[in-house]
């Protein structure tokens, strides 16, 4: 079948042939497959997948021969390949085989006041940003969104008593470029497992329909979007898709969607030395992020093997910091969590040969957000 475009540019897959996760049945779905049963079935399988976080195996409530049948038609997507653990325990990265053989990352990272969930949208990424691991590897999927859900799910088991609080959509792929399933995600985990919107982040290369519609969702969860650059010349090279929606159309975007959920915009800016580090690069973007009132946040860049660049050197990031504070910007400085393990965004599974990968792509490493 041909790949087809949708509103964001991105080919859309049928999906056809990738064998779904337990988490991509709504509650209709699984009252459907309890048919015959009380209904009350159907609150006890709910409260069981999603507020005891158990597999259908092991909800006690439900009779053993039900259990039996439900575990043979609600099988999990995610069988865990790799998982590192750095920053004394604090950073928890996987890397998750799906039921196809693609390979995707997510990372748990606690902080004292709360527990992060970094999650994947897509296996792969067709944006091409060339300084991202997850851009030179290319597209690969979409994930559905139980793929999404599972990912906080195996999170939430891993952390315990310490309650995953927030949701970044900052791991592998485009979140806006698979919409609808992401978003679906975003309604599961507000519904299901309960975390507020102002706690869930969808982070975009700057697709300006899918920020559109975002805007105008019921639930107002946080807009990050990855600028690198605040002129189009700079930006035209470091995000591709800036040529389809330049920085002014990006703006506006930014702005009706600021405007329309109440919620603070925030920027990412991976300092690359001598690329986007200068003065001139932060008054830049001051001018840009001040009128959106947006939040920036800065992280030197991870340096990958194809992308001879490096991160600015500590000073760099500091002066660069203070300049945008000198010009009224609130920008803070993000510590790339657990680097000694490949916890950054495409780097666990760029770390696999590409004999085991079954390819020979040039992969590397990328940011991991807060
Ligand atoms: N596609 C989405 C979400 C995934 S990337 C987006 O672009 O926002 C998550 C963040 O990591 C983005 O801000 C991205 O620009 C950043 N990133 C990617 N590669 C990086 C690298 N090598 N060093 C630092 N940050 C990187």
């Amino acid at each position: 079948m041909m790949p087809t475009e949708n509103d964001a540019g991105a080919p859309e897959q049928s999906g056809k042939g990738i064998a779904p996760s337990l988490y991509d049945h709504d509650r209709f779905a699984l009252g459907e497959l309890l048919e015959g049963q009380p209904a009350y079935r159907i609150d006890q399988l709910w409260q069981g997948l999603y507020s005891d976080l158990a597999s259908p195996a092991d909800i006690t409530t439900l009779p053993a021969p039900l259990r039996g049948e439900l575990s043979e038609h609600l099988p999990a997507a995610l069988s865990e390949d790799r998982r590192s653990v750095s920053d004394d325990g604090q950073t928890i990265k996987w890397l998750w085989r799906l039921a196809d053989g693609s390979l995707i990352e997510t990372v748990l990272m606690h902080y004292e006041d709360r527990s992060t969930v970094c999650v994947s949208s897509q296996a792969g990424c067709a944006m091409a940003c060339g300084f991202c691991a997850t851009g030179q590897m290319g597209f690969d999927r979409h994930l559905s969104t139980g793929e999404m859900v599972e990912q906080v799910i195996r999170a939430q088991r891993e952390a315990g008593s310490r309650r995953v609080s927030n949701v970044v959509f900052m791991g592998m792929g485009e979140p806006l470029a698979n919409y609808d399933r992401t978003w679906s995600a975003i309604e599961r985990i507000h519904g299901a497992l309960g975390l507020s919107a102002r706690h869930l982040t969808i982070s975009t290369v700057g697709l300006v329909p899918g920020i559109r519609r975002l805007a105008d969702e019921a639930l107002p969860v946080n807009l990050a979007v990855s600028l690198h650059a605040a002129n189009n010349r700079l930006r035209d090279e470091l995000v591709p898709v800036n040529r389809r929606w330049p920085l002014e159309i990006l703006a506006e975007a930014c702005g009706h969607h600021a405007e329309t959920t109440g919620r603070r915009l925030s920027f990412e800016w991976a300092l690359m030395h001598d690329v986007n580090d200068t003065l001139r690069d932060a008054a830049e973007l001051a001018d840009y992020a001040g009128p959106l009132a947006a939040h920036v946040n800065l992280i030197p860049l991870n340096p990958t093997p194809g992308w001879p660049t490096r991160g600015s050197s500590p000073l760099r990031v500091r002066e660069f910091a203070e300049e945008l504070g000198n010009r009224g910007i609130n920008a803070t400085i993000r510590r790339t969590r657990g680097v000694d393990i490949d916890a950054a965004c495409g780097q666990l599974r760029a770390s696999r040969t590409p004999v085991e990968l079954g390819q020979t792509r040039p992969e590397s490493a990328a940011s991991l957000p807060d």
